[in-house]
Formats: C-alpha cells, sequence, structure tokens
C-alpha cells in the first residue's frame, strides 16, 4: 500500500472547491509518455495551475500502470525543479471500469479515481459507485462518479448516441454514494470526431462545420439541484482546426475532425463545473509537429528531433487552455 502522499500528490477536494468558488476548471490531461507528462508538467509549473494527471484503461495497457505511476512521482519532484515550489498536481484514475481497478490505482498511490457505471443501471451505478468510494476515503482519495451517457470514442470506452444527466437523480446519486465530484452529460462527446455534420451547421464566412451547443439548461438544473457541488467535463477537446489542418497538410486524412468550442467551454467553467478532461487536442497537437517533421525533414531519424517539438506543441497547447481557456494559471 502506498500513500500518494508521501509522493507529494494531492487529491481533488481542495481544489475543486476554490475553483467552484473562484469561477475557474482544473485542467484533467490524460498522460500516456514521457514528453506527454513532461508538455503538462512545464505548462503548470509556468503557470502555476493545479493539474490533473490522468491514466485510462489504454494508457495502463499501453505505458504499464506502475510505471506510469512512477512518472507522476517523478513529475512532482521535475515541477519542483522547475521552480514549483508546491506543486499541485493529482495522480488521477480515467473511467475505471471495475471496484477491482480502482482499489488497484489507489493502492499504487492514486490521489483520485472515477468510477465509471454511467452504462450500468442506475441502481447499480449507485451500489458500484458506493463501494469504491467507501473504499477509497478510508485513504483520503476522491472519488468522481458519473451519471448520463457521452456519445463518442475514448480508448475502450465508447457509445452510440449520449444520454443527457437527468438533473431530477443527481441528489439521490451523490447522496447515496458519497462521492467527491460528478461527471454529467450535457453535450460533450469523447474523441475527434464530436459530432456527425449532420448534427452540425455549416459556418458560411469559413466553411466549417459549427457543433451543436451544449445544453446549459440541464447544467444549470443540476447546478440549482446541487448547489456548490464540483461537477465534471468529459469530452471537451475543442480540436484546434490549425492542428487538423497541419495534419491534414503534410499527409493526414482527418476529415470532418470537430469538437467543442472554446468559449461554451469557458462559460462552462464559471460555473459549478470545475474539472475539464482534454485528451484528443494534445494527440492532436502532437500529431501535427510529427508528421510536419517528417514531411519537411524526410532525412530526420533521431526521436528526440520530432518528439521534441511534439513536447513544445502539446506544451503550448496546454498553456492556452489553462490561460485562455479555464482560467486556473495563478491558481497553485
Ligand atoms: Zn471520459
Amino acid at each position: 500500500m502506498i500513500n500518494y502522499k508521501d509522493l507529494g500528490l494531492v487529491n481533488t477536494r481542495e481544489m475543486f472547491k476554490k475553483a467552484v468558488d473562484g469561477g475557474y476548471s482544473i485542467p484533467a490531461f490524460n498522460f500516456n509518455n514521457m514528453e506527454q507528462l513532461q508538455a503538462i508538467v512545464m505548462a503548470a509549473a509556468e503557470t502555476k495551475s493545479p493539474v490533473i494527471l490522468q491514466v485510462s484503461k489504454g494508457a495502463r495497457q499501453y505505458a504499464n500502470q506502475t510505471l506510469l505511476r512512477y512518472m507522476a512521482e517523478g513529475a512532482v519532484e521535475y515541477a519542483k525543479e522547475l521552480g514549483w515550489e508546491n506543486p499541485q498536481i493529482v495522480l488521477h484514475l480515467d473511467h475505471g471500469d471495475s471496484f477491482e481497478t480502482c482499489k488497484s490505482c489507489i493502492d499504487m498511490g492514486f490521489s483520485s479515481v472515477m468510477i465509471d457505471g454511467s452504462h450500468l443501471p442506475y441502481d447499480e451505478n449507485v451500489a458500484l459507485t458506493k463501494k469504491v468510494v467507501e473504499y477509497a476515503h478510508q485513504f483520503d482519495v476522491t472519488v468522481e462518479g458519473e451519471l448520463g451517457v457521452l456519445a463518442g470514442v475514448e480508448d475502450e470506452v465508447s457509445a452510440e448516441e449520449s444520454h443527457y444527466t437527468k438533473p431530477e437523480e443527481v441528489v439521490d446519486f451523490v447522496t447515496k454514494t458519497g462521492c467527491d465530484s460528478l461527471a454529467i452529460s450535457i453535450g460533450t462527446s469523447h474523441g475527434a470526431f464530436k459530432f456527425t455534420p449532420e448534427q452540425c451547421t455549416l459556418d458560411p464566412q469559413t466553411g466549417r462545420l459549427v457543433p451543436p451547443p451544449l445544453a446549459f439548461d440541464v447544467l444549470k438544473a443540476i447546478e440549482e439541484q446541487l448547489p456548490g457541488f464540483p461537477i465534471v467535463l468529459h469530452g471537451s477537446s475543442s480540436v484546434p482546426q490549425d492542428e487538423v489542418d497541419t495534419i491534414n497538410k503534410y499527409g493526414g486524412a482527418l476529415k470532418a475532425a470537430v469538437g467543442i468550442p472554446e468559449e461554451q467551454l469557458r462559460e462552462a467553467s464559471k460555473s459549478a463545473v470545475c474539472k475539464i478532461n482534454i485528451d484528443s487536442d494534445s494527440r492532436l497537437a502532437m500529431t501535427a509537429a510529427v508528421r510536419e517533421v517528417f514531411a519537411q525533414k524526410p532525412a530526420e531519424f533521431d526521436p528526440r528531433k520530432y518528439l521534441g517539438p511534439a513536447r513544445d506543441n502539446m506544451k503550448k497547447l496546454y498553456i492556452h487552455k489553462i490561460v485562455n481557456v479555464l482560467g486556473s494559471n495563478n491558481k497553485a
């Protein structure tokens, strides 16, 4: 049993409270490899932003759970080396699919876990989430539950269509489970292809697809039910068009990739939404930079010469999100 506090990590309780009160959101960035983690830590340290390092099931399979845990421990020390005296870094399990997975992460030093029972019948979701909360809280590990179903594909999590969270269920769910935060579905979606062209309208000036707006009425109804309770948005990449254009320019084939407009995420950050998950955007930033190097310098074969620019591009993206979208800079 490893306690996350011994690794210098923190749970989400304090930072979520400050974020809800302060009208901003904490970035939750997924990581699978060293360059991504370096970019996240550099961006957070430079902007003094609390940050959540997210590990998905796919990441655990790809990079190994034990290695990822030691990388997060290293991230705390690296942040200090970068001059961030008191790093506010959470190591969080994204989309935990069973009690056993959550327990194994908690035992290994994660400071926060998500148990995603959103695909289960309501009562089973309650029972599973409650079981995880009871285990996690013994070690002061915070737990995110989910109600409602997001559309889209993210690693092993996928759904054909979304089902908005029912505001009439949230109080019962939070009371019965004791969870510390709640992921909701209000129209965000996993992946880089969040909406079909049929779901979008066409901006006649730019020729770009404009996605349907988030269901702010549902968010408002949830906030009225649970005043001040930390709300989480998954699937909140914006799919920056310049990165998509770069990818396509240098041989990629990302057609009709559409994300959530940043203005809407900025607006959501001012509400009880206090954690915003961003994964696809960093994948796009990484891929765009690598493709550009490969296209322009075909003789290059030193991985540092393409992963380095990829890291720089991700760092730029993370800083942009922190400062211009979530507003979490200078909060740690
Ligand atoms: Zn998610």
